[in-house]
């Protein structure tokens, strides 16, 4: 059985897209044991002011703001992870632009990696990258992009594979079925053979768009998988309530893609 006892993907009120005074590390802690959750990692917004560049919603996520919840509280047979949910713009002008900075790599238990925050136009996705087959095409290329930063990789989660944000204006699942099965396969591998998570967000499974589509949702699980990715779960809550995700969709979720325990990220 893929064990239902995790949840490494959690905001706190310290992310502008919370800041709900009740998602305190206290109260995420509390829901974990209360679960029989294993381990739980906060993974608040960054755009570390040691990297290059900066957008306007992420002036705020600074290093010194995220490291304001430590220390975090604890508690016995929960391992309780400080973590972040960095950004990825790709190369540009032939620089990587991760929002996370490399001598800031060690303060973290886990480092969150999403490709496809492609409602940031232009910081992440430019203006003109305005149809399924283009976002496809970028996604994929951010993922191969992404392999040459020398990141620690055993500590490392691809955030929400198939997150709605990849395109509001139409169907994500229409990106899904554009994406280039050789190429997507490629870079799961790599992430595979790195030792890297791939993340099951149970934000993501919510979306209508799935409940419409699922098949296309499940397709970039089920490369990645057969790539012999290993999988963790995370809730992406903002709000105490977002918690539940992970309880009431994982257990489909893991039954649909046929996983294991040995299908199982672990933090290292
Ligand atoms: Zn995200
Ligand atoms: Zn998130």
């Amino acid at each position: 059985m893929f064990p239902i006892d995790h949840d490494l993907h959690c905001h706190t009120f310290v992310s502008g897209c919370s800041l709900d005074p009740e998602q305190n590390p206290a109260a995420i802690l509390a829901f974990a044991k209360a679960h029989g959750y294993t381990a739980m990692c906060t993974t608040d917004h960054l755009w570390d002011p040691a990297a290059p560049g900066v957008f306007t919603c992420y002036k705020r996520q600074t290093m010194e703001l995220q490291k304001s919840i430590l220390p975090l509280p604890r508690e016995d047979g929960v391992r309780f992870e400080f973590g972040c949910e960095t950004e990825w713009r790709g190369i540009v002008d032939g620089a990587p632009l991760l929002g996370l900075a490399p001598e800031h790599y060690g303060e973290f238990g886990f480092i969150i990696v999403p490709p496809n925050h492609f409602h940031f136009r232009p910081f992440v996705r430019p203006d003109d990258c305005d149809t399924p087959e283009k976002v496809a095409e970028l996604l994929v290329t951010r993922l191969e992009e992404l392999q040459s930063v020398p990141l620690p990789w055993e500590k490392v989660g691809i955030a929400h594979m198939n997150c709605g944000l990849i395109f509001k204006e139409g169907r994500p699942s229409d990106v899904f079925d554009a994406i280039d099965e050789d190429r997507y396969r490629a870079a799961m591998r790599f992430f595979a053979e790195k030792g890297a998570g791939i993340e099951l967000n149970c934000s993501s499974f919510g979306n209508p768009d799935f409940a419409e589509h699922p098949e296309s949702h499940f397709r970039l699980f089920r490369m990645a998988k057969d790539e012999g990715c290993r999988f963790y779960l995370g809730s992406d809550a903002h709000h105490p309530a977002e918690l539940m995700d992970v309880p009431n969709r994982a257990p489909a979720i893991v039954e649909a893609l046929g996983l294991t325990s040995k299908h199982l990220y672990r933090l290292p």
